[in-house]
C-alpha cells in the first residue's frame, strides 16, 4: 500500500497509547480518533514492517461506544486520549488491559479474577491541579491552553473539562490584564518574554484556589496588582506566589518562590490526613480517587496496629501516612529528597510520630536496613510492604530483598499494568500468591491505569493448591 491509499478497516481494539487499532489480513493499523467497535474509511499515513499509521477519513459505522468528545478540543490536545469513548466502555477498557497484562506478561491464570474498577461517579472536573503555559498566538494575543500531544504547539483551551471549572475565570482575568499591561509572553525559541506558565490548585477540602506566575526575570512590579485582578475575578484564591524561572528549559518550576498574597500554601486532605500544598509540592491529583485506591491499598494491608511496614516509593508519604494510623510503625523511602521533606512536615502536621522516612533508592535502603537489623540483633521481622514505584516498575534487587525479608504481605500499587504484572510473576514465583486485583480509575478520560494487589506468603505448612497453569511460575 502506499501513502494516502484509503481502506476500510474495523477497529478491534485500543493501544496503550490510545489509538484504535484495526487489522487486515494480519497487517495492524493504529489509528488516531477511533474506537474500538468502528467500521472506518482510513488512509495510510506511515507504513512499517508489520504495522503502519493512518488516519481517519471517515467513521462509516460508529462503535455503540463512541460519544462525542464533550471537549471542543479533545482530538488535538494531548491531554485526553479517549474522551470520544463512553465511560463504561473507558472502565471496561481498563479492566480488560490489567486482566490481559496479567495473563500474557504475568502468566496468571485466566481463574485470577480481578475485582471491578474503581470508577469515577463524575469522570470530569476531577483534576485540582492545571499548568497553563502562556504564549503569544500567530495573530499576536496571548493565549493559554495545554500542549498537543508530543509537541510544543499550544492548543488553546482555558476550560479543561477535566479541571476545575474555576480555572476559566481566573485564566480570562490574567490573560486581560497581561494584555492591558501589556506583559510578554515567554518565547521557547528566544528565551524572551516574562510570564512562562500559570499553576492553579483548587484544595477540595474547601475550594480554596492557589496561583502561582512562573517568571523569566527575578520579580514583577504588577504583581500586587495581578494579584487583586485576580482575586476579584475568583474570590476563592487564597494564595498568590512567582516562581523564577530564567533558564531555557523544559522544567516548568523554577525554584526560587516569591510570596505576593496569602501563606504561600493551600492544604488539603485525603482519607482524613493533612497535606500542606505549596506550589512546588507533589500533591496527588484526582483526591477523590486517591482516597478510593489508597483507601484499598490499606484495606489489603490488613493492619491491625500491630505491625511494621514499609512504603516503598512513598513519594510526600500519602500511603505512609494512611498506614501509619493504623500500623505500630511504618517506614518511608523514596528517592527526590524535597519529596521526604514533605513527607515528614506532613507527618508532623497531622501529629503522627511512628512514621520514619529514608532518602535514596528503595533498591540501595531496604538491603542495607534490613542487613543492619539484622547485625544490630534487632527485629527485623516486617509484616507488610508496600510499594507504588514509578511506571517501570521495582528493581529486580528491590524484589530480591522484600522476598528474603518475607512480609506476611505485599501490596503492589501500579501505575503500568505491563509492568505490574512482571513484577508479580517474580513475586508469585518467589513464595508469594496473588490474592487480589483492584483496578483503580485515577484519571478518567486518559489512557492511564493504576491497579492495587495483595500478595500474601504462601506459609510452607499451609495447603497449597496447585494449579497446573501456575506450578511452573
Ligand atoms: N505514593 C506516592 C507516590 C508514588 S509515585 C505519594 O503519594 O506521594 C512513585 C515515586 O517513586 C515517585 O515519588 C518517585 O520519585 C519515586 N522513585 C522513583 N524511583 C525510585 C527508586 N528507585 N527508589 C525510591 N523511590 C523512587
Amino acid at each position: 500500500m502506499n501513502k494516502n491509499e484509503e481502506f476500510e478497516v474495523y477497529i478491534s481494539d485500543l493501544s496503550d497509547e490510545g489509538l484504535g487499532i484495526g487489522k487486515t489480513e494480519g497487517f495492524v493499523w493504529f489509528i488516531k480518533d477511533t474506537v474500538p467497535g468502528d467500521l472506518v474509511r482510513a488512509a495510510v499515513m506511515k507504513l512499517k514492517k508489520s504495522y503502519g499509521y493512518a488516519r481517519v477519513v471517515n467513521v462509516l459505522e460508529p462503535s455503540p461506544d463512541r460519544v462525542k468528545a464533550p471537549c471542543p478540543v479533545a482530538a488535538a490536545c494531548g491531554g485526553c486520549q479517549i474522551q470520544q469513548l463512553s465511560y463504561a466502555a473507558q472502565l471496561r477498557f481498563k479492566e480488560n488491559k490489567v486482566r490481559s497484562d496479567l495473563q500474557r506478561i504475568g502468566g496468571f491464570s485466566e481463574l485470577q479474577q480481578t475485582e471491578p474498577i474503581m470508577g469515577m461517579e463524575e469522570p470530569f472536573r476531577y483534576r485540582n491541579k492545571a499548568v497553563y503555559p502562556v504564549r503569544r498566538r500567530a495573530d499576536g494575543r496571548t493565549a493559554a491552553g495545554f500542549y498537543a500531544g508530543r509537541t510544543h504547539s499550544i492548543i488553546e483551551n482555558p476550560d479543561c473539562l477535566i479541571g476545575s471549572g474555576k480555572n476559566r475565570r481566573i485564566l480570562d482575568a490574567f490573560l486581560g490584564f497581561m494584555d492591558k499591561e501589556k506583559l510578554a509572553p515567554y518565547d521557547e525559541k528566544t528565551g524572551r518574554g516574562l510570564i512562562r506558565h500559570v499553576l492553579i490548585r483548587e484544595a477540595r477540602q474547601d475550594g480554596a484556589v492557589m496561583v502561582c506566575v512562573v517568571i523569566n526575570a527575578e520579580g514583577m512590579k504588577e504583581a500586587g496588582a495581578l494579584c487583586r485582578v485576580l482575586v476579584r475575578a475568583e474570590p476563592d484564591i487564597k494564595a498568590v506566589s512567582l516562581c523564577v524561572n530564567r533558564e531555557q528549559t523544559n522544567v516548568i518550576m523554577g525554584s526560587r518562590l516569591i510570596n505576593v498574597f496569602g501563606p504561600g500554601y493551600i492544604e488539603d486532605s485525603i482519607g482524613g490526613i493533612k497535606f500542606r500544598i505549596s506550589p512546588l509540592s507533589f500533591f496527588q491529583v484526582n483526591p477523590v480517587q486517591t482516597e478510593k485506591l489508597y483507601g484499598a491499598a490499606l484495606e489489603f494491608a490488613g493492619l491491625t496496629g500491630k505491625e511494621r511496614v514499609w512504603d516503598l516509593y512513598c513519594g510526600v508519604g500519602t500511603i505512609s501516612l494512611f498506614l501509619a494510623q493504623k500500623a505500630a510503625h511504618v517506614y518511608g523511602v523514596e528517592v527526590i529528597p524535597e519529596a521526604i521533606e514533605n513527607a515528614r512536615e506532613n507527618a508532623g502536621l497531622n501529629g503522627i510520630e511512628n512514621a520514619e522516612f529514608f532518602t535514596g533508592r528503595a533498591e540501595d535502603v531496604l538491603p542495607v536496613w534490613y542487613e543492619e537489623q539484622k547485625q544490630k540483633g534487632q527485629n527485623e521481622h516486617i509484616d507488610v510492604i508496600v510499594v507504588d514505584p514509578p511506571r517501570k516498575g521495582c528493581d529486580e534487587r528491590c524484589l530480591e530483598t522484600m522476598v528474603s525479608m518475607a512480609p506476611d504481605r505485599i501490596v503492589y500499587v501500579s501505575c503500568n499494568p505491563a509492568t505490574l504484572a512482571r513484577d508479580l510473576k517474580y513475586l508469585c514465583g518467589n513464595g508469594y500468591k496473588l490474592e487480589r486485583v483492584r483496578p483503580c480509575d485515577m484519571f478518567p478520560q486518559t489512557v492511564s491505569i493504576e491497579t492495587v494487589c495483595l500478595l500474601s506468603q504462601r506459609k510452607p505448612d499451609a495447603q497449597i493448591e496447585v494449579n497446573p497453569e501456575l506450578s511452573e511460575l
